[in-house]
């Protein structure tokens, strides 16, 4: 049997750029029609509706606030209206905020809570009701190694992915029944604008602290969605993958 998401329909969140971007793409190159969302890159995110486009695909790009409980469910309602069905929901839109707790002060807190873990319970709380008239759905959330094991200047950063795996484990057995998978996928370091700003100390650090000896691509993190969101991974729900090049391990 060959992997393929022809027929399918997913949302992306953050899809404007690094993992979210890979992400949509690959999902698009198997056969999807996709739709992103997106903080304030339009140009960048336009730039991926046309490029889903160019494989065949349907595609949509809106502009939306991940932190936004009302906007989840327009976003939601409009492809659900227009393309009848969503299929795979792609929890990815977040930030860092990252300081040592001495000197995070409250809205380093929480714009990253709400950014990282509000934003999954306002997606996935929207898709419930569409998925379960389906009696069909693949939710894939991106958590990070960080909320496995904690990181030093990243308490909130980690706190709200480590929210995310409670949160996924919950929302998968609630939802077992009616065959919604939900899951976690745990990047190590991925290079994308978001780890770009560590520099090359903090890079060769982590390398040395990954057995592969290397930062992963963003493609490695699409490559494991792809198989989340299809029927290749019928079985697996409430699991959390690493996708970390064995940093956690
Ligand atoms: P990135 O390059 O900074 O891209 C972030 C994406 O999220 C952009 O598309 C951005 O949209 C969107 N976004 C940010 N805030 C948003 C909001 N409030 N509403 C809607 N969209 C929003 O980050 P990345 O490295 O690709 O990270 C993607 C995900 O992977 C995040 O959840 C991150 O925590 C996780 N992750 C990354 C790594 C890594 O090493 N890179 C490791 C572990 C986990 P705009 O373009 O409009 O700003």
């Amino acid at each position: 049997m060959g992997l393929s998401l022809e027929g399918k329909t997913c949302l992306v969140t953050g899809g404007s750029r690094g993992i979210g971007k890979a992400i949509a793409l690959s999902l698009a190159e198997f056969g999807a029609d996709v739709a992103i969302t997106y903080a304030r890159s339009a140009d960048a995110a336009e730039a991926v509706k046309a490029e889903i486009e160019a494989k065949g695909r349907k595609a949509k790009c809106m502009q939306a606030d991940a932190v936004d409980f009302d906007g989840a469910t327009k976003v939601i309602d409009e492809i659900v209206g227009d393309w009848g069905k969503l299929d795979i929901l792609v929890n990815n839109a977040g930030i860092t905020r990252d300081n040592l707790i001495l000197r995070m002060n409250e809205n380093d807190w929480d714009d990253v809570i709400t950014t990282n873990l509000k934003s999954i319970f306002n997606y996935s709380k929207a898709v419930a009701r569409p998925m379960m008239k389906n009696r069909s759905g693949s939710i894939i959330n991106i958590g990070s190694v960080v909320g496995l094991n904690g990181n030093a200047g990243q308490s909130n950063y980690s706190a709200s992915k480590a929210g995310i795996i409670g949160f996924t484990k919950s929302y998968a057995k609630e939802l077992a029944s009616r065959n919604i998978r939900a899951n976690v996928i745990a990047p190590g370091y991925i290079t994308t604008d978001m780890t770009e700003a560590l520099g090359d100390k903090v890079l060769e650090g982590i390398k040395a602290a990954t057995p592969l000896g290397r930062a992963g691509e963003a493609q490695e993190i699409a490559d494991a969605v792809v198989f989340l969101a299809s029927d290749m991974s019928s079985y697996i729900t409430g699991e959390v993958i690493r996708v970390d090049g064995g940093m956690a391990m």
